[in-house]
């Protein structure tokens, strides 16, 4: 038996490898490359998976494994094959597209963000067919590019032009797993939006030389930027609430947590001795807005007469963009005539998602739960928790009301902070271990719930 499982795990590692070498730099992708490394491999098995090629050399997968009853359906993925850029190689202990294994861990650009998940969905789904599974429900592997930008040959665009094929009532994704305390891992079952903001000043252009009572959009977009930074949000415990209780705090921090006042207290209190921590839990507890980027004025003997600044801005889930616009709207105050107000464009890389979630207690999270007690111990509980950012779960929560949930196994050797530092970062690796923990956990996942 274990050396059976030897020999997955040799597969599971040799297919990321091949994807991290095929190097799906999401811009421009080319993530058929990954595709058909899939296809390949599960055509070695005698399945016949679906391509999708959306656009030329960025396409999809889809393999389905027939319900035979009305159980709820159940999708691994959907996982994308694209990653993002390198900034600098030399940084890096290995190279970044070499797929090495070293030091217990496989290194690469995409290892963490989130091949292992995908090679470990491809082959568990591969394991059931090899075994002879028969589902209760239809099981469906979906793998998918475009993650990494706006999903629009990706994840949006399956859902848009085949939703009976990609239709799921539950599906399991990135991320999820990290070991935020002792005995505890992370399920992700809701995210925040996106609701990228640009605000316009305009001004009257003239001569430099003579400022005085001069209409100028630069020094309104100054002011702007300065009220928006010191802006409070109300905040909104909502989400954080049952992510605190998760992590088995006691019920007097809870207490203190989960009052809006004590809160602004407590962050501020931490940020002095954590700051990562501090923002997250700060991201968890109410929009944020970050002003990111200003463009204003041409020429340093011209007083400017447009000025323009683009704000990330993250929702949760429930606020939507008459929210956004009317904290806007006070953030400014009186500028708040001078500012229009509207979305970052799409051609300019605007986003615009709304905050989004799923059942936080469903079927499959308690099977999640009893699966992994079953590997790793059975004091080990499972915290909920919602992304600050988006993954590809939204459009099928959008579109079907789908239960998605962002799940996997990590190992315990990196911490939370070491992983969220190594997504899109230098020296991204992922444990083997984790691999295999993930691995099983998918397997035995699908046989509880599908079984
Ligand atoms: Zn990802």
């Amino acid at each position: 038996m274990y050396m059976i499982l030897m020999e997955i795990l040799s597969e599971i590692t040799a297919l990321m490898q091949e994807m991290i070498r095929n190097k799906c730099v999401n811009p421009p992708g080319g993530e058929m490359r990954s595709i058909r490394t899939i296809e390949k491999y599960l055509q070695s098995y005698g399945i016949e998976p679906e391509i999708f090629e959306a656009e030329s050399e960025r396409g999809n997968l889809l393999a389905v494994m027939k319900g035979v009853g009305n159980h709820p359906s159940l999708m691994l993925g959907p996982g994308h094959v694209d990653v993002v850029p390198v900034e600098n190689e030399e940084d890096w202990i290995v190279p970044p597209f070499s797929g090495e294994i070293r030091d217990s861990c496989l290194w690469g650009r995409g290892a963490l963000d989130m091949l292992y998940i995908v090679a470990s969905q491809v082959v568990a789904f591969t394991q059931l067919h090899n075994e002879g599974f028969t589902p209760r429900g239809d099981l469906k592997l979906l793998v998918v590019a475009d993650e990494e930008a706006a999903g629009t040959v990706g994840a949006s665009w399956m859902v848009q032009n085949y939703p009976d094929k990609v239709q799921t009532d539950y599906l399991i994704t990135e991320a999820g797993g990290d070991p935020i305390a002792e005995n505890r891992l992370t399920y992700l079952y809701g995210e925040k939006g996106t609701a990228w903001t640009r605000l316009r000043f305009k001004g009257v252009e003239q001569h430099g030389s003579a400022p005085f009572k001069s209409d100028n959009a630069v020094v309104k977009m100054a002011k702007a930027i300065k009220k928006i930074s010191e802006y409070q949000p109300p905040r909104d415990t909502s989400v954080l609430k049952p992510f605190i209780k998760g992590m088995g705090m006691g019920r007097i921090t809870r207490g203190l947590m989960g009052n809006r006042w004590f809160l602004g207290l407590i962050l501020t209190l931490l940020s002095k001795r954590n700051k990562k921590e501090a923002a997250f839990l700060h991201s968890l507890s109410q929009m944020t807005l970050s002003p990111n980027v200003c463009e204003g004025g041409a020429k340093v003997n011209t007083i400017p007469g447009q000025a323009c600044l683009d704000v990330d801005v993250r929702i949760l889930p429930g606020q939507d963009e008459e929210y956004v616009r009317h904290h806007f709207r006070k953030a400014l105050g009186n500028l708040s005539s001078e500012a229009m107000i509207e979305r970052v464009p799409l051609e300019m890389g605007g986003d615009y998602s709304a905050g989004n979630k799923s059942d936080i207690h469903s079927p499959l999270v308690s099977i999640i739960e009893n699966v992994v007690r079953d590997l790793r111990g059975s004091d080990y509980a499972l915290v909920p928790m919602v992304s600050p950012g988006a993954t590809d779960s939204r459009f099928f929560r959008r579109a079907f009301g789908t239960n998605a949930y962002g799940f996997s196994i990590h190992d315990g050797s990196l911490t939370t902070a070491e992983i969220m530092s190594l997504f899109h970062g230098t020296d991204e690796r992922i444990p083997l271990r984790t691999i295999e923990l993930t691995y099983l956990g998918y397997l035995e996942i699908v046989k509880r719930f599908l079984g």
